[in-house]
């Protein structure tokens, strides 16, 4: 690969396109003329203000975000908006409905949980998607928040669930990008930049915009919505870096034909994993409900032993395939194959899976 690199399958921070990287670098210490790096730039200045505007305009042009939602750059990851949602969108009394159908959206409930009543509406069994006509909403609930992929299970939404006239909260941390997304159906889509759009630093919230300027008088003032907006989320320093790097990211996007071209490229690439799987005889394994597996985050097992699933991810990473490992909580295998993995990534492991079963079944 150019540069020496390797093929990276964290589940983030995650790999980014080679060719931003190299507009990265040679931008470093001059960016266009400025004189300085964005890394030195005054977040008033008129270079920054151009890199979050055409951020933006991008990130709009991609989602086609219609005119009535805002966007947000906002800091602390997607793991503070568990927070910001509730003390924005609630009242201490007031009932939020959660599904939890992995780790994230299990943790996004439980720190709703210090905000107001949290109903959990359904469960999963962290390979599926209970049928939403099962969920059990309540008929006052403010919000009603989902995990759209679940980074350590594998568990991915293939479109927004029903939920009537509730108003819908998607964690898109993992799967942001990655797909064209109907953002009318939606209050709130949150995402930490650090998978497929960027380093992390920097977390996008597109918001609803009548639905700001409700936050509980005790909330942060920087989780205020209504503030980051009337600030243009420059309320204090923003994440300049991180910004101006998903500014690139989403230029690419733009210029290699947009999200349906993202998205064909990212079921390929998870056809390849999911295919080897299926035709290793039972030598590898996948954990979740084929009709809800997720494009970007490719959990398996051994099922035979342990042992060799050590073996394999230490094998993998001597042929420059590295981060392989299941998440703690669930062992086994994971392959993240975020929008920057190229497709060779995902075939050079294929090969290698076929040659692992072939010794060793
Ligand atoms: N939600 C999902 C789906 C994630 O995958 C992650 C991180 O892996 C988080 C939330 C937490 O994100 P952060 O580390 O940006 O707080």
């Amino acid at each position: 690969q150019p540069h020496g690199r390797v093929f990276n399958f964290s589940a983030g921070p995650a790999v980014l396109p080679v060719e931003v990287l190299e507009q990265a670098q040679a931008d470093l210490l001059n960016w266009r003329g400025s004189g300085m790096s964005v890394m030195e730039m005054s977040h008033r200045g008129k270079e920054f203000q151009s890199i979050i505007d055409a951020a933006e305009a991008d990130l709009r042009a991609l989602l086609a975000i219609p005119d009535n939602y805002t966007v947000l750059f906002m800091q602390g990851g997607a793991s503070t908006q568990f927070s910001a949602i509730p003390l924005n969108l609630a009242g201490e009394g007031d009932t939020v409905d959660y599904i939890v159908t992995g780790s994230w959206s299990k943790k996004a409930a439980g720190e709703a949980k210090k905000y107001c009543k949290v109903n959990v509406a359904a469960t999963g069994d962290n390979k599926s998607v209970p049928d939403p006509a099962t969920w059990n909403l309540s008929a006052d609930a403010k919000y009603v928040h989902y995990c759209d992929n679940e980074t350590i299970q594998g568990v991915e939404f293939k479109g927004p669930p029903a939920v009537g006239d509730k108003l819908l909260i998607a964690d898109m941390s993992s799967n942001f990008c990655s797909k064209p997304v109907d953002v009318s159906k939606y209050g709130l889509i949150y995402a930490g930049a650090q998978k497929n759009i960027g380093p992390a630093g920097v977390t996008i919230v597109i918001i609803r915009t009548d639905l700001m300027g409700n936050a509980r008088p005790i909330t942060p003032t920087m989780l205020d919505y209504a503030v980051q907006a009337g600030d243009q989320s420059m309320y204090n320093t923003p994440p300049c870096w991180s910004i101006y790097m998903c500014g690139l990211v989403f230029a690419k996007m733009r210029a290699d034909g947009g999200l349906p071209a993202v998205q064909a490229a990212n079921e390929k690439k998870a056809k390849v994993l999911y295919d080897t799987i299926a035709s290793s005889n039972g030598f590898y394994s996948s954990p979740v409900d084929p009709a809800v597996r997720s494009l970007m985050n490719v959990p398996f097992t051994i099922p035979s032993s342990a042992d060799l699933e050590k073996e394999f991810i230490g094998q993998a990473a001597k042929r420059s395939m590295i981060q392989l490992k299941g998440h703690r909580s669930v062992g086994g295998m994971r392959a993240s194959i975020y929008n920057s993995m190229p497709l060779e990534g995902t075939q050079q492991l294929a090969d290698f899976m076929r040659e692992f079963a072939a010794q060793h079944a």
